[in-house]
């Protein structure tokens, strides 16, 4: 039957494809024409004593019933058995792994272009290990951009018309350095739905966790396609592009409507992709802070996916050094979701400069009401200057 359903879901992303575009098709070898999956040349991350708590330092307190995550970057390499030691010493109860991008995927992938996969399963090893402590394990997705693409493919992206562009026509690289795909190409949006359900189909993760589900600049993306979908789904008549849909032309307010709506409709298509590969699967998505500011500068309108069910839970990235500035963003968060998904509160470890600041802003997520929190994320630095404080 799950056979059977998958089938029946990648017949309806193939119809919704237009004339003349193909996706990759699942096969047991790769497709000949790509190229060899890159040669992974990172270290494995190293597992030095991360050390006594300072004299006189309290610990972070937890409380029964919350989940408490960490964000890892990249999966490749690490030392599973250990690293889930460590994060259930630390009373540590999730992780969320980076398994895939908008170009490449950490494990045997046949979807994504770029598949490093040399015999070692770093899924299977990583959920292996965390079953035996209880940690459940999300698959993080970054959506859309292409780190770690191959160079090919990332070229045939922008060849192809389907990454975003700033006005002078060149690829946006902004937060990997890599062309990132542009959510209103039918290609990249069916591509996403396949990546983001074959996580689910391939592994018994907890929770498939998707990131990235934000339009990459505030100004509009100035491709091609962007200017002919505008006009073709909203009827408009564009006399100067982008002039008309930037901030005060006459189109703006629709533009805006239209860019928001792309997004949000993929995620209800992934989410249901994702729930027909893995039933149990929890479908989660990082976001940004401040909705009104988030839907007007990126498209994203996370309280719609809350409001339709698509979401399971989110994790707001709420990466104030300042609790009181962390408890605001959080109170907002809670008023807007109105109890009908847990919040993980993400908090971005990588800003504090000193372990003790991390106490506060775990006090302000249990006050304010989060249901768990989500640390950002882990690396030798945090484990030599924040683990010591999560070992009460
Ligand atoms: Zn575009």
């Amino acid at each position: 039957m799950k056979i059977f359903r998958l089938l029946v879901s990648l017949a309806c992303v193939m119809a919704f494809l237009p004339a003349g575009c193909t996706l990759h098709r699942a096969a047991p070898a790769p497709a000949p024409s790509l190229p060899p999956a890159p040669v992974n040349t990172k270290p494995t991350i190293a597992l030095a004593p991360s050390g006594p708590l300072p004299l006189g330092q309290a610990p972070v307190v937890s409380r029964a019933g919350e989940l408490r995550g960490i964000w890892l970057h990249d999966p490749r390499g690490v030392d599973w058995p250990k690293v889930m030691a460590e994060l259930h010493a630390a009373r540590l109860n999730a992780i969320f792994v980076k398994f895939s991008t908008g170009g490449a995927a950490y494990y045997r992938s046949d979807v994504l272009p770029g598949s490093f996969y040399n015999g070692r399963d770093e899924a299977a090893l990583c959920l292996a290990a965390a079953r035996r402590y209880g940690i459940q394990v999300h698959a993080w997705r970054v959506c859309f951009q292409m780190k770690d693409a191959p160079a090919e493919s990332q070229q045939r992206a922008v060849r192809e018309g389907r990454v975003q562009l700033d006005r002078s026509g060149q690829p946006l690289r902004p937060s990997y350095h890599v062309p990132v795909l542009c959510p209103s190409h039918d290609w990249n949006r069916a591509m996403e739905v396949r990546a983001a359900a074959e996580l689910a189909a391939k592994y018994p993760f907890d929770g498939v966790h998707l990131d990235y589900l934000r339009w990459i600049d505030t100004d509009p993306c100035c491709c091609a396609n962007c200017r002919k979908r505008f006009c073709r789904d909203t009827h408009s008549t564009v006399a100067s592009w982008p002039r008309d849909v930037m901030k005060g032309g006459r189109l703006a307010p629709l533009y805006l409507q239209w860019r928001e709506q792309i997004l949000t409709r993929l995620v209800g298509e992934m989410a249901a992709a994702i729930r027909r590969a893995g039933p149990r699967t929890a479908v989660s998505a990082a976001v940004w802070p401040e909705l009104a500011s988030v839907r007007r500068d990126r498209g994203q309108n996370w309280k719609a996916w809350v409001d339709a069910g698509y979401v399971d839970f989110i994790c707001p990235m709420n990466y104030a050094t300042d609790p009181t500035m962390f408890a605001k963003r959080l109170a907002e968060e809670r008023a807007l979701v109105n109890g009908r998904v847990p919040i993980y509160a993400g908090i971005g470890a990588y800003k504090l400069s000193m372990g003790n600041q991390l106490r506060p802003l775990v006090a302000a997520a249990q006050r304010g009401g989060a249901n768990g929190w989500v640390l950002f994320s882990y690396d030798d630095q945090f484990r030599t200057r924040f683990l010591p404080y999560l070992r009460d």
